[in-house]
């Protein structure tokens, strides 16, 4: 059993190569009582600013995992800064005494940082059915093992951390800004797993309380209609989603039924 969280289709296309049970987090965070029970019990989520992504987080703080084998598989892009150490304390805090926390590159989908067309050209190089296959063996024959971060890791993610205590936060609220190019298609209010995004007179309106910046709207809009408000982006005209995912696919991961708008 894998539980996912995915914005633009890469912790699912990875998911899927791993298990066939394969459940959404933000779905199954609706659920009141969590409790999960099978043989090997996997996450499989993004990096966010190096570490799990809050969502995810809270959905473990609120789950019970009955398994003999617990394994966490992050994806991000371009570094992970140390992530399987951290998200090893984290579930060691949670009463979790995971076996396997490994690290998957992929895409870099980080739009504020990055340009997509640019992230393309990178991709065969990354050889992710290559590293899939090897994290797929890994978990069939249950193999332990945390992964030991590099020391250029070490002190990317380190680096990371000095800036951001002098630059403070990447992003702010309101995050973004809608251009007269919107369809009305409501595709930003299905994609959203936190139902951020609802859409009054045709066009969407954010509530960011529970916003976590996954960017999964921004990146679906058909048109490029969403736009960061005040974040000047390297590439407003590239949007990702991993090529193997349908757009109806993370829509079913991630849709909230949400009230009709007034
Ligand atoms: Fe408008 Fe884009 Fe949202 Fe569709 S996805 S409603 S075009 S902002």
């Amino acid at each position: 059993m894998i539980l996912y969280f995915t914005a633009t289709g890469n912790s699912l296309y990875a998911a899927k190569q791993l298990d066939d049970e394969l459940l959404s987090i933000p779905q199954e965070m609706h659920r009141k009582n969590r409790h999960y029970k099978a043989d090997r019990i996997g996450i499989v989520c993004p990096l966010f600013e190096f570490e799990m992504p809050p969502m995810v987080k809270d959905f473990i703080r609120g789950s019970e995992f009955e398994t003999d084998y617990f394994y966490v598989v992050v994806t991000y892009g371009m570094h992970h800064g140390g992530v399987a150490v951290r998200t090893d304390e984290f579930l060691k805090s949670c009463g979790i005494d995971a076996g396997y926390i490994n690290t998957l590159i992929m895409h870099d989908n980080a739009l504020i940082v990055f340009d997509m067309d640019q992230q393309r050209t990178l991709e065969a190089g990354k050889q992710v059915d290559e590293h899939i296959a090897q994290i797929k063996a890994d978990i069939d024959a249950k193999r332990t093992m945390i992964q030991e971060p590099e020391q250029g890791e070490i002190d990317f993610y380190n680096g990371y951390i000095e800036h951001k205590k002098k630059a403070g936060p990447m992003y702010s609220f309101p995050l973004y800004r809608i251009e007269d190019s919107c369809i009305s298609c409501g595709t930003c209010t299905k994609v959203c797993p936190r139902g951020c995004v609802r859409l009054v007179n045709g066009k969407p309106v954010y509530d960011y309380t529970g916003c976590i910046n996954c960017m999964a709207c921004i990146q679906a809009c058909p048109v490029k209609a969403i736009r960061f408000a005040s974040v000047k982006e390297p590439n407003p005209a590239s949007r990702y989603r991993n090529v193997h995912i349908s757009l109806a696919e993370i829509i079913r991961a991630n849709k909230q039924d949400l009230p009709e708008a007034e």
